[in-house]
């Protein structure tokens, strides 16, 4: 992706997460605030994601299809970053529920950078508060439209279609070669989330920042990905040429890492989003000194942050992180003789 050929997608298989041994270990040293978020996320909130339809509403209802208002609501709400698609049933996962909507309302929420980098137990707090507050925002959207009389649900994480695919719909970025969308408003540094409805609002993208020509040349992520999950080149998948992270080399260490997040620490896209720009030129250093991923998790073995309380339950051995994968990243390295220097980099750090 990049872009995404909706008129040649097939809808895709979900993946779970039954299969990774890691799980339980995952969930296990999750901090206690991190543990509170996940529980609202699971067993409170589903319950109010569908929202009532105002039956006295239906008589009047159309005085509120006014997209700048809704877009406006949810900024209200909390979203840094809205922008609405066209309900598109060939980009949703093969067992979600199609319904009769015609629009996908998606917001984003900045990440907190200095946490995000952190890549240990506080990273991953941060992320679980970044998707408890859009799904809370994405419940309240969602009830406010079906106040107004229409049908609406909320699409968090894990919900029924893929958000980066909607986000890229939605005008609000480009699908990078790290998997995740980009923004040019928040770089990589932030959450999506999602409400569809069957209110007819105008779609506002997709939109051509020319992220997809910089991921091409750029390769930052693919070179600190410490499971070598990034793939270098496009792939078809689904009917749709994108990029590619191969998820079963990733989960190794996306579970040991506390949700890993390198590749979207390093993005120097990031660097684009003006409150950010100050703490990527601090990342940009332990870039540069870090070399490759390697260097990278020296540095995050390093750090006295990292909580590496039940380190030893998982296999791991800091001097083989990766083993196999590892291996042949060196040997790639060592073939294409690519160093960071070498990256078209779009932000200097002597900047
Ligand atoms: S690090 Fe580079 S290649 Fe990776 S997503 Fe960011 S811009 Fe694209
Ligand atoms: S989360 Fe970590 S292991 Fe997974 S793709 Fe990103 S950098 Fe690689």
């Amino acid at each position: 992706m990049g872009k995404v050929d909706v008129e040649n997608s097939k809808r895709i298989t979900r993946r779970t997460n039954g299969n990774n041994p890691y799980s339980p270990l995952f969930m296990e040293r999750m901090t206690p605030k991190a543990k509170w978020y996940f529980f609202m996320r699971a067993k409170v909130l589903p319950a109010q994601r569908d929202a009532e339809v105002n039956p006295r509403a239906k008589a009047t209802r159309d005085i509120w299809v006014d997209s700048p208002l809704i877009k406006e609501m949810a900024t209200e709400l909390g979203a840094d970053i809205v922008g609405i698609a066209k309900y598109t049933p060939s980009i949703m996962y093969q067992d979600a529920k199609i319904l009769e909507h015609k629009s996908v309302i998606v917001f984003g929420k900045a990440m907190k950078y200095d946490l995000m980098v952190d890549i240990g137990a506080e990273s991953q707090e941060e992320v679980h508060r970044a998707y408890f507050e859009l799904d809370e925002l994405g419940v309240r959207l969602s009830q406010r439209i079906g106040a107004m009389g229409f049908e609406a649900r909320t699409h968090p994480n894990s919900g029924d279609f893929p958000l980066p695919a909607y986000g890229y719909l939605a005008g609000l970025g480009e699908v990078a070669k790290h998997g995740s969308l980009v923004s040019p408003v928040l770089g990589s540094s932030f959450r999506l989330s999602a409400v569809s409805t069957e209110m007819p609002l105008e779609a506002d993208g997709p939109s051509d920042y020319g992220m997809d020509e910089l991921c091409t040349k750029c390769g930052i992520c693919e070179r600190f990905c410490p499971g070598q999950a990034i793939m270098p080149e496009k792939r078809e998948k689904a009917g749709i040429v994108r990029w590619h992270v191969d998820s079963d080399k990733c989960q190794p260490f996306f579970s040991r890492l506390y949700g890993c997040k390198i590749c979207l620490s390093v993005c120097p896209l990031t660097a684009r989003a003006p409150e950010l720009r100050a703490n990527y030129k601090k990342m940009s250093k332990s870039i540069k000194e870090a070399k490759n991923a390697d260097g990278m998790i020296k540095m995050i073995n390093d750090k006295d942050s990292l909580n590496l309380e039940n380190f030893d339950k998982i296999p791991y051995d800091p001097n083989d992180f990766g083993g196999e994968f590892i291996q042949e990243a060196r040997e790639k390295q060592d073939r294409e003789g690519r160093d960071i220097e070498d990256s078209p980099i779009i932000y200097k750090p002597e900047e």
